[in-house]
């Protein structure tokens, strides 16, 4: 991979000024590239989407070990560099989109049934690309990102915890995430404001809890984790789209066996499974 000083003088040939807002900080440790692409598992028939490849820090690895890369990019300029850059790659798509609004359907087409996702995720919209991977989870056998640490630790966090909220119920919800290497900031350039993970979020076969309707469960874990200093009786009761008022959402909690007083953190995803199940019990 390129050096540090060889990407400077990259970005300078292809007047590439990295960009905080595109949130470029190009991976320039080698070590760190060799690991990343160690925990991937990556085998010789493995189909590949590379999210932000950048100026290629992964994607020279990945392309090596795998049949195909699909990279999808949004920067104009890193493009081109990108395909200078792996010129010597028979196997490399370059796909120049914001991932948040392509057709995956229609850039996965020709693809095998399962692949593996990759990216050092561009910091400014890692929630909103984790949910795009998750709800398309069919397509992956595997979700491999860099995040940062404190994005990581919301996703994993457990209740009772600070950081728990309802982004951590909505990964835990369909994969188990667990943190494959600390990184380090001075591992990038620029250098971020903070430390980053990479993790695997292994796609559950099926959700660790069961409800029986899956977006009124992420209603309620929502509007639970809204107003989260709330007790339970009251987030709910202020939820327009549950249409319960404050004495049916008491009724509810009482029919799912859930304190009233209960803050949303102290909540497991197996309460707001129950919360969720008993809107259609019997009253
Ligand atoms: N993978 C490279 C590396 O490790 O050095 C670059 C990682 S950098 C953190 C994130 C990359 O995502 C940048 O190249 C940036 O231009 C790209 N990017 C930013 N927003 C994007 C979007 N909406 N869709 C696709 N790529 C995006």
């Amino acid at each position: 991979m390129l050096t540090s000083a060889e990407l400077k003088a990259v970005l300078a040939r292809y007047e590439i000024r990295p960009k905080k807002y595109l949130g470029q900080n190009f991976l320039v440790d080698q070590k760190v590239a060799d690991e990343i692409i160690g925990t991937c598992r990556l085998e010789n028939t493995d189909w590949v989407l590379e999210i932000g490849p950048g100026l290629g820090a992964l994607t020279r690895g990945i392309a090596g070990s795998v049949k195909k890369v699909i990279a999808v990019e949004k920067d104009r300029r890193v493009c081109a560099a990108l395909l200078e850059l792996m010129k010597g790659f028979g196997n490399i798509q370059i796909i120049r989109e914001d991932f948040l609004e392509l057709d995956l359907a229609r850039a996965l087409s020709e693809c095998p049934p399962k692949i593996k996702a990759i990216g050092n995720l561009p910091y400014y919209i890692t929630t909103p690309i984790i949910e795009k991977l998750i709800i398309n989870k069919d397509n992956f056998s595997s979700i491999f990102v860099t995040v940062q640490k404190e994005v990581g630790d919301r996703i994993r966090a457990k209740p009772g915890r600070k950081d728990y909220g309802s982004f951590s119920c909505f990964v835990q919800f369909h994969a188990s995430p667990v943190v494959l290497l600390d990184i380090g900031k001075r591992a990038f350039y620029p250098q971020p404001a903070v430390d980053s993970v990479f993790m695997e979020l292994s796609v559950l076969p099926k959700p660790p809890v069961q409800v029986d309707n899956i977006e009124r469960f992420f209603t309620i874990t929502r509007a639970a984790f809204g107003k989260r200093r709330k007790t339970i009786l009251n987030s709910l009761s202020y939820c327009g789209s549950l249409g319960l008022d404050k004495s049916g959402v008491a009724a509810l909690l009482e029919r799912a066996g859930i304190k009233p007083t209960a803050r949303a953190e102290e909540l497991s995803l197996d309460d707001f499974a129950r919360i969720c199940n008993a809107v259609n019990l019997e009253v």
